[in-house]
């Protein structure tokens, strides 16, 4: 069915009850989209609350509404109750319901009005109206549009403009990538208009690492990247025992598989990270190669063409080996 601007309007009128849900993982997307939402839909007069999956990086916890997410994992029944008593939910920066971790259950459950706002391939049609564009550099981006589309600009904000933002900031890494649009820096204008000061989202988003997460870079980049040049690949991997000897927080990796890409003729990076269920994998790829029919396949995940992500229940060197031995299909002779 088709939904008018109308029709959209009235799912966010004063006084209905939305919730905001983003993927497992959040990053600064996945934050700086969710609480720019929340920000504008507590200025349209809705009763907001935000809710992820699991625990986000530090170095998000100083957006505007911070305070009010609810993390489903340290928080299961105040988070189901939130979700069951919604009138309106928005699924933010993913694309399949899998990717809402145990909070896809309580999800598929609720008989809410759904509205998913994604950049991601292949939306899954799990709601009942989707604003999904790969081409945009953001899914913060796409909630900016989607409020230009309801004719509501006057409700952005500064608490608003600074999260779509951080949003922007963090997808594009710092407008290195997915941000080839002109469309992505009139937005970025209109924000700083707003009165974004870039400096400072900077300083508190790249500026605020532990001592340990630089020391763990420094520790990966020298002891833990192998680069295989026949491949153009490179990755880098690290175990619960490294990981805790580091004093290891959520986010310290983030990144992290970006450098083994900035080497020349590196055009596919991977980063192997165990946990407690397995290894969580995530790829990055220059050109042509698709890192997300690649972790499709094989790694049970997904993403963007050139940044996605999966998971393995094998240790890690079986994760390893299983990664190495796909390598030749790829790139270069089976020999
Ligand atoms: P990252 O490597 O930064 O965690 O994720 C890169 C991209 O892949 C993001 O768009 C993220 O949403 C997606 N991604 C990461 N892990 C997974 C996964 O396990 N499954 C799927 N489908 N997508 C993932
Ligand atoms: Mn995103």
């Amino acid at each position: 069915m088709d939904y008018s601007r109308e029709d959209i309007k009235k799912r966010i009128s004063p006084n209905s009850r939305v919730l905001i849900v983003t993927h497992k993982n959040p990053d600064g997307d996945a934050m700086g989209a969710s609480l720019g939402m929340y920000n504008f839909l507590k200025n349209m007069g809705c009763t907001v609350n935000v809710v992820t999956p699991n625990e986000y990086p530090r170095f998000l916890k100083w957006l505007p509404g911070n305070a009010q997410v609810t993390v489903f994992n340290s928080e299961k029944t105040k988070a189901k109750n939130l979700i069951s008593k919604a009138d309106t939910v928005f699924c933010l920066d993913f694309n399949s319901p899998g990717r809402a971790g145990e909070v896809n259950f309580s999800l598929t459950a609720s008989k809410a009005f759904k509205i998913l706002i994604d950049h991601h391939p292949d939306p899954e049609p799990f709601v009942d109206y989707t604003l999904s564009d790969v081409t945009v550099s953001s899914t913060a981006e796409l909630v900016f549009r989607f409020i230009e589309w309801l004719d509501c600009r006057e409700l952005i904000d500064h608490a608003v403009a600074e999260s779509l933002f951080t949003g922007i900031m963090t997808d594009t890494g710092c407008f290195s990538y997915n941000s080839s649009q002109p469309e992505t820096y009139r937005v970025l204008s209109e924000l700083m208009k707003m009165g974004v000061d870039k400096d400072k989202v900077y300083d508190r988003v790249y500026d605020n690492f532990s001592e340990e997460r630089m020391r763990l870079l420094g520790y990966c980049l020298d002891k833990k990247m192998v680069v295989l040049p026949r491949y153009s690949t490179a990755y880098i991997s690290l175990t619960k025992k490294e990981k805790e000897k580091y004093n290891f927080a959520i986010g310290d990796s983030e990144g992290f598989v970006n450098y083994p890409l900035s080497i020349k003729d590196i055009s596919f990076a991977a980063l192997f990270m165990e946990n407690d269920n397995g290894v969580k994998l995530s790829f990055r790829s220059k050109g042509d190669f698709s890192v997300n029919d690649f972790s499709r396949r094989h790694f049970d995940g997904g993403g963007h063409k050139n940044a996605a992500g999966g998971e393995s229940e094998l240790s890690m060197e079986d994760t390893v080996k299983k990664f190495c031995s796909l390598l030749p299909k790829y790139f270069g002779e089976d020999d």
